[in-house]
């Protein structure tokens, strides 16, 4: 049983003795009529109104994995290039193994587009994933999403309507009117793992999307063209990548959206380079310093990463800090056997442990939380999506209206378009 499983099974039988994983974990995915919102840990809030699957048919629910993964490869052949199945390297193994294309969510997205015969892109990740794909899709390409349950509890906190209302806020205390260099007085930034909706904003609105492997180049771009940034969902890739591009901490007051402008005082606010929205991941806030420290009390030497999803302080005590393309590049470029202590998703960091037997490597959070709304993508569903294929009919279509992804496509445009300099 892998470590993941292991933490499951301990959950759903009770002997998780001090465990802070989420309760969900412990349940089938149609067990519960489940939205988005929990990522892993108690206490993550279920936004209202967040779409829920609904009921899984008993086939799927009752058959075993065995039968499950036959099902998934049979309707695959039948399909062949006329599906193509992406696999987000968070995602369980059990459906992992069916995927055409493995990577991060952007990587999937572009990968999709050298499939240009499948009219049906399966995406096994989560909904603004899935989303995304369907900005990036070629005419006539449908996107699915296997269980929309499968949302990102970061990408819940913010939404369209909070970021409206602060964005109003700024204009009443900035103006819109450019400085002398011609900056404009902010520039919208959101992190890929947000809602069409607010890439669609920033698109509007002169901003513009960023990875967590290309955000520096991404605030330079910005910078260039704003006097300050508002950031959003994620604080802490924000604040750690501003923060290495040498912004002081004290000018990135954190916006919450629940108080008049965020929570500061109109001081704070003019003086600002980095606006932060008050979001964060469930699973990589879950890494502290004391992990750390801890792995290099029992691992002399060992090589510390950790993703820029991370809280600033553990940022600052690891070796380096990168996506997970970036993690993925590290471990590959190592010559010599190397013991690492990884700190993000443990199904990304089992396969890294899988695929490099020469290394050490382990998962800096003893616990092992896996994103619990990546893990509600069952083999089950996967199947059911697929069968339905060969049957003509498409299930759990996700689609972007035409005026937000046209904005949207624009704000990922420039993404593309920022380069990083030299
Ligand atoms: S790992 Fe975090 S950011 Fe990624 S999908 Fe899960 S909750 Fe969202």
């Amino acid at each position: 049983m892998t470590s993941v499983a292991l933490t499951i099974d301990r959950i759903r039988t009770g002997t998780a003795a001090g465990s802070t994983c989420t309760p969900d974990l412990a349940r089938q995915p149609w067990d519960a009529m489940l939205g988005y919102g929990p990522g892993a840990s108690m206490g993550d809030v279920l936004p209202t109104g967040s779409p829920r699957q609904g009921g899984l048919p008993e086939q799927y629910r009752l058959a075993s994995t065995d039968e499950l993964h036959d099902r998934i490869r049979a309707a695959k052949a039948t399909l062949g290039d006329r599906v193509v199945v992406l696999g987000h390297f968070y995602q369980r193994d059990e459906v992992v193994q069916h995927a055409d294309f493995v990577g991060d969510s952007f990587q999937l997205a572009n990968a999709a587009q050298t499939v240009p015969d499948a009219e049906a892109i399966v995406f096994c990740g989560v909904h603004f994933m899935a989303e995304t794909a369907d900005i990036l899709a070629k005419p006539g390409q449908r996107v699915i999403l296997p269980n929309l349950a499968a949302g990102c509890s970061m990408a819940d906190m913010a939404d369209l309507d909070s970021v409206e209302q602060c964005w109003a806020e700024l204009e009443q205390l900035y103006g819109t009117e450019p400085d002398a260099d011609g900056r404009v007085p902010v520039i919208p930034v959101t992190y890929m793992n947000s809602s069409a909706a607010l890439k669609g904003f920033c698109g509007e609105h002169g901003g513009i999307v960023c990875t967590s492997s290309n955000a520096e180049t991404v605030l330079e771009w910005a910078f260039e063209r704003g006097q300050r940034v508002l950031f959003f969902p994620d604080q802490h890739l924000g604040r750690n990548t501003a923060k290495r591009m040498g912004v002081p901490t004290s000018r990135m007051p954190l916006w919450n959206p629940r108080k008049p402008l965020g929570g500061n005082d109109a001081g704070a606010l003019l003086d600002a380079r980095v606006l932060l929205w008050h979001g964060f991941c469930s699973v990589h806030k879950r890494f502290t310093v004391g992990q750390i420290e801890q792995a290099r009390a029992e691992h002399p030497g060992v090589r510390v990463i950790v993703h820029p999803e991370c809280p600033e302080a553990v940022v600052d005590a690891a070796d380096e800090a990168g996506s997970t393309d970036h993690i993925r590049k590290a471990v590959a470029a190592a010559t010599e056997p190397t013991t690492f202590a990884i700190g993000t998703e443990i199904n990304m960091v089992n396969r890294l442990a899988a695929e490099f037997p020469q290394h050490t490597i382990f998962c800096l959070d003893p616990v092992i939380c896996p994103c619990s709304t990546m893990y509600r993508i069952h083999p089950g569903y996967l199947a059911w999506v697929l069968e339905a294929l060969v049957r003509g009919e498409t299930l759990n279509r996700i689609t972007v209206a035409d005026d937000v992804a046209a904005n949207a496509r624009v704000a990922l445009e420039r993404m593309l378009a920022a380069k990083p300099r030299g």
